[in-house]
């Protein structure tokens, strides 16, 4: 959302912001600090409908500069001030605003730092948006499964924070489902890292002293104690993000024990994550579009539930409103032809690895469209995506989904909210 300009009488940070940042540059911290409007303006929105101004914005340049910045703020006199990270800023929930201090580290936190493409997996920097991830993992028939419509703007550490997931999770599932392990700086510029451990380590980390023993103890207390009741009440569905994940911290049957489930969808509220080992995904060898043409939005829903028996990678419907805004959108010209008169269509695409079985599957649905076009409540016709670019097209219409909602003309205008 664009900023309003008018935050009165909030374009002065407040003395204690003055006073910490002062003091910040004292200690050995090497990012940049900045506190004029400009700044704090660009920082006060995401994707959101809310605009909070925050009183400044710091920019890390290593993970230290993390310990730094939090053993300062734990100081007494500098409790009240409360701290954002932020990513790309791309969240819909106003998740990285803040009153308080924006800790971005998507300018300079945003390296790929190794990889092992033997043990499968890659570490990086917080900041390092997924394209470029995925840009920089292509050369090796590798990506990174998990994936968001901004990926060219949302970060690693936005992705983990709201547990992150979009075409593609009905197979590959969410951003926690690829986490190996996670570095972290507390509140207190206490550091830490988290990956699978069993009973055994679980009994030896809870002995610590600090705040590292008590976060083991408190979390294995409360998924222990609650374990009934976690099972019941957290829903047993894969697009699930609401609150801490406590379902899936301790498996008592496996034996292990994995803060990762809780730090994944934390939205930043329980610690600041400064790397992240990611688990890599092999690059399905071939990959199929297939657009189905209906009339109306009921008809494409049921024949969902159909189409995701033949397993494929990714389904999503886009209905008439989108479609009709999407006529004035520099997109329709390369898509209006897939979609011909179609009110809705559903996007259907598959990813394997054996081509056989894969063109008989897509014979297969193509002919039952045909054989069933002229009845009630079928898909009236279909298009099959000739190449990747046209593919890439169509999915670029599914992309735009929000942002041509909101450029709606006129006074009424549908606002996302919730998500
Ligand atoms: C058009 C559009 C479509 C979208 N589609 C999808 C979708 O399909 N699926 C989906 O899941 N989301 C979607 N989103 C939401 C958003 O893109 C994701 O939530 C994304 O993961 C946010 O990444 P970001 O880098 O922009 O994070 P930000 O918005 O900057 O931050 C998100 C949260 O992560 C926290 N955070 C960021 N970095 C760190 C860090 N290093 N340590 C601790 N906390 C951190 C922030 O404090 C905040 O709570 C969409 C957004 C838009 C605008």
């Amino acid at each position: 959302m664009i900023p309003r300009l008018n935050f009165k009488n909030q374009q002065k940070s407040k003395s204690e912001v003055s006073i910490f940042l002062e003091e910040l540059t004292k200690t050995a911290f090497s990012g940049e600090i900045r506190s004029d409007f400009g700044s704090r303006l660009i920082t006060s929105t995401d994707n959101s409908i809310y605009q909070i101004l925050p009183q400044a914005v710091v920019f890390p340049r290593i993970s230290e500069d993390l310990v730094h910045l939090f053993k300062l703020a734990n100081q007494e006199e500098f409790r009240t001030i409360t701290f954002s990270p932020r990513g790309g800023g791309t969240g819909t929930n106003g998740q990285s605003l803040s009153t308080g201090i924006i800790v971005d580290c998507s300018k300079y936190m945003n390296q790929i730092l190794e990889l092992n493409l033997e043990a499968g997996w890659v570490r990086v920097q917080p900041g390092v948006v997924l394209d470029q991830l995925n840009a920089y993992l292509k050369p090796y028939g590798v990506f990174f499964a998990p994936t968001v419509a901004p990926s060219n703007r949302a970060t690693i550490g936005g992705m983990i924070n709201t547990d992150a997931c979009g075409k593609g999770s009905r197979i590959y599932g969410r951003t926690s489902n690829h986490i190996l392990e996670l570095a972290w700086v507390l509140s207190n510029g206490t550091v830490g890292n988290s990956h699978t451990i069993n009973k055994t380590t679980l009994a030896e980390l809870k002995q610590h002293s600090g705040r590292l023993g008590k976060i083991y103890r408190q979390v294995e207390e409360i998924v222990s104690s609650k374990w009934e009741l976690i099972e019941q009440t957290f829903p047993k569905i894969p697009r699930f993000m609401t609150g801490y994940n406590l379902a899936k911290v301790y498996s008592p049957a496996e034996n292990n024990f994995n803060l990762n489930w809780i730090l994944a969808g934390s939205e930043g509220t329980l610690a600041f994550i400064s790397e992240a080992k990611l688990k890599l995904t092999p690059i399905p060898k071939y990959k199929q579009l297939l657009v189905i043409h209906y009339s109306c939005f009921d008809h494409a829903l049921k024949a969902a539930q159909t189409l995701l028996e033949l397993q494929p990678e990714a389904i999503e419907t886009i209905d008439e409103k989108i479609l009709e805004l999407a006529k004035q959108d520099e997109i329709y010209e390369y898509v209006k032809e897939f979609i011909a008169d179609a009110q809705v269509i559903n996007l259907v695409e598959f990813a394997v690895d054996d081509l056989e079985d894969f063109q008989q599957k897509i014979s297969k649905i193509c002919h039952l469209i045909e054989s069933k076009k002229n009845q009630p409540q079928q898909a009236t016709g279909y298009y099959l995506a000739k190449n990747g670019e046209e593919a890439a097209s169509l999915w670029e219409l599914r992309k735009k989904g929000v942002g041509l909602l909101e450029n709606k003309k006129g006074k009424r205008k549908p606002i996302a909210f919730i998500e």
